[in-house]
């Protein structure tokens, strides 16, 4: 098993999404043979995300990259932030879920799941929308029969509440380091995004791993990470994330 390896995630993946975009980075990953994780959401509200006419054969696509290797998670329910909690990880300031009821949160999951399941998609993987989940997330997830969790600010896999989290720190990192996701939301890629994230895949081929065999890589204690390079956080909120991380994983 190598030490250190970079998997890609894409997230928003929905019917009416940027279809232009989502198929230059399909390209991308293709031609070198990168399978990635998907985030998909089951039932897209966010109007924010909804650039294209649906499209017809959404979740026959999203079935045939499935069956191709491409790893698929639940993406929330229906993207729409409700509360102004960051949840555990701290990151952003709204939640589809962190901060509402176990109830409120097993059912969403639940609604999800089942038109996922509904149109074929079988998934144990789940993808908070914004980074936001809490502790009943946790275990609304566990009780709804997920394994997975990507998201966490380690350089390697860890457990926590039973389930098992694939850190994500990264939009593209500067030197890979452990399990490095590179989190990227095609609809807001532009022409010379994806040409840095080619040069990227160029640079780092060494170490590019398909997303399926990074979730079998064994957990490690956590080694809470001190980067500069998190995009979209400052420091001070990384520090409080990383003590609140730290509490939870004693
Ligand atoms: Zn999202």
């Amino acid at each position: 098993m190598k030490k250190a390896c970079c998997v890609f995630r894409i997230d928003d993946v929905h019917p009416a999404m940027d279809w232009l975009k989502f198929y230059r980075l399909k390209e991308i990953l293709d031609k070198e043979n990168i399978k990635p994780l998907i985030g998909v959401i089951p039932d897209n509200q966010d109007q924010s995300l909804q650039t294209d006419a649906v499209k017809n054969d959404f979740w026959a696509l999203v079935r045939e990259l499935q069956k191709g290797g491409w790893v698929v998670a639940q993406h929330g329910y229906q993207h729409l932030y409700v509360t102004k909690e960051s949840g555990i990880l701290q990151i952003n300031e709204r939640s589809e879920f962190a901060g509402l009821s176990y109830a409120e949160q097993e059912e969403k999951i639940e609604k999800g799941k089942n038109i996922l399941e509904g149109h074929g998609i079988l998934t144990d993987i789940f993808m908070a929308p914004a980074h936001a989940y809490d502790k009943n997330t946790l275990k609304a997830l566990k009780e709804k029969g997920f394994h997975y969790v990507t998201d966490g600010y380690t350089r390697y896999p860890y457990e926590m509440m039973g389930l098992k989290f694939i850190p994500c720190m990264h939009v593209l990192c500067k030197k890979v380091k452990g399990i490095t996701t590179c989190c990227i939301h095609s609809n807001s890629m532009n022409e010379t995004f994806a040409q840095t994230i080619e040069d990227f895949i160029r640079k780092n081929r060494r170490f590019m791993m398909d997303y399926r065999k990074a979730m079998e890589m064994p957990c490690r204690r956590a080694i809470l990470q001190n980067e500069r390079y998190f995009i979209s956080i400052n420091k001070l909120r990384r520090s409080k994330a990383a003590s609140v991380l730290r509490k939870y994983l004693k």
